[in-house]
């Protein structure tokens, strides 16, 4: 027999974390694999069940006051409990074969960054760390010999129609996106759309913030500059076309005219459970498709005016540097002002592109970061000017 798999998962607690784990009681939990690390927030109960069933060396909450709970959650089992981004970094630098990266927003860089530092395969759920520090995330990835697996279903998609591939006769790749639950939805309507609303994903269940992403386009936005990093390819070769059934999750266009499309249930264990056989494939639960009961898959190009989101990731592209860290942080700060009811759903844009726009009039994002202390203070920077117009828009009772 081979030896078991090390394997650790960070953001265990939350919707990919989840069906991470599903996928690894699936395919036989402790008994197949060695599981070295599971981290967590606030929902010590599920991160501590977790650790116990799946008999992990070392549970960490990122929240220094929920060490206690954990430890009490923890007691009498050979888990360790740890708490704070120090131990999430530590933990990260524990070896091991395979290592999710699954924590939302940019505090799943530095985990991710010390997996591939000690070696091992990342799946990347995490687009943050290729939209914030994509150059630098892949120079690390190369330096250590270490591999980088997409976790996203579209990139998944389009490393599986890439497999046996030459990347020099790929025309274009496309991204297909839902357009949310209100692409259908007038400007003035829009601007009063609630969290509940934003929140009710028609196709795919996931965390709270993507869902909402997924509704302003951001997430499609995050995930345009997340194809360009990984996949090395130029900005205008890279289209976004909208797909309300999300059963195609992207297409490759290749020189000869070929368009190989990805086409699957919309459930992200396809995407995980890739990454983590690869390069085999494995039985996965999701759904088979039923084409003939589908009826039609239907395609539209997303509005530029109800949904800037792209418009602005275009040329976070084009500026290169930090554009790409300043962006994801004004972007989740403008999230946390929506989900706190500070600010109005179209609102969020705004407060992303006057913070682009300030920063840049500032000649701060062209600047090529030398490592990842360079991102996160521009992600820091980022946040304070974000704040700052995101209670400028809301005292101008434009919230
Ligand atoms: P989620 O909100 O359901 O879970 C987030 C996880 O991160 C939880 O375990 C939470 O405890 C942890 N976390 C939150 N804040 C943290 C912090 N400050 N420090 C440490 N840990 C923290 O999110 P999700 O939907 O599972 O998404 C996770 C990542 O995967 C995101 O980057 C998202 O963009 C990406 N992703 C998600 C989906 C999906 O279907 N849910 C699809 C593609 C990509
Ligand atoms: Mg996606």
């Amino acid at each position: 027999m081979t030896a078991r798999r090390r394997v650790s998962v960070f953001g265990a607690t939350g919707s990919i974390g989840q069906n991470t784990l599903d996928l690894l009681r699936r395919q036989g939990g402790a008994a197949a694999y060695d599981v070295v690390a599971l981290s967590g927030g606030r929902n010590i109960a599920a991160l501590a069940d977790a650790a116990r069933d799946l008999q992990a060396d070392v549970a960490i909450t990122a929240y220094r006051d929920c060490l206690p709970d954990l430890r009490a959650a923890l007691a009498g089992s050979d888990v360790a409990a740890e708490a704070g981004p120090e131990a999430l970094i530590a933990a990260a630098e524990r070896p091991a074969d395979w290592v999710m990266s699954a924590i939302v927003g940019a505090a799943g860089l530095a985990s991710g960054f010390r997996a591939l530092a000690q070696g091992a395969t990342l799946a990347l759920a995490n687009k943050e760390s290729l939209v914030a520090a994509g150059p630098l995330l892949m120079a690390e990835a190369a330096r250590h010999g270490a591999r980088i697996l997409p976790v996203d279903s579209e990139h998944s998609a389009v490393f599986q129609a890439l497999v046996g591939e030459d990347m020099a006769a790929v025309e274009r790749i496309v991204i297909t996106a839902s357009g949310g639950p209100f692409r259908d939805w007038p400007a003035d309507r829009l601007a009063r759309a609630t969290v509940a609303e934003a929140m009710a994903h028609p196709n795919w269940s996931m965390g709270q913030r993507i869902s909402i992403d997924s509704a302003t386009l951001f997430n499609k936005a995050l995930e345009l500059i997340e194809t360009k990093e990984y996949f090395g390819v130029s900005p205008e070769r890279i289209e976004v076309v909208v797909h309300p059934q999300s059963i195609v999750h992207a297409l490759v266009g290749f020189n000869d005219g070929a368009l190989m499309a990805h086409m699957g249930a919309p459930d992200m264990r396809h995407a995980i459970g890739y990454a983590l056989n690869w390069p085999e494939r494995r039985e996965t639960p999701v759904a088979r498709l039923d084409l003939a009961a589908l009826g039609q898959l239907t395609f539209e190009a997303p509005d530029p005016a109800r949904f800037p989101a792209l418009r602005l990731a275009r040329a976070v592209m084009d500026t290169g540097g930090l554009a790409g860290a300043a962006f994801n942080a004004a972007k989740e700060i403008a999230l946390d002002h929506f989900i706190a009811g500070g600010l109005g759903f179209a609102d969020m844009a705004a407060v992303v592109e006057a913070t682009l726009d300030r920063l840049a009039a500032q000649e701060r994002l062209t600047i090529a970061p030398s490592g990842l202390d360079d991102v996160l203070a521009m992600d820091h920077l980022a946040r304070v000017v974000a704040a700052e117009a995101a209670r400028a828009r809301a005292g101008a009772g434009q919230g």
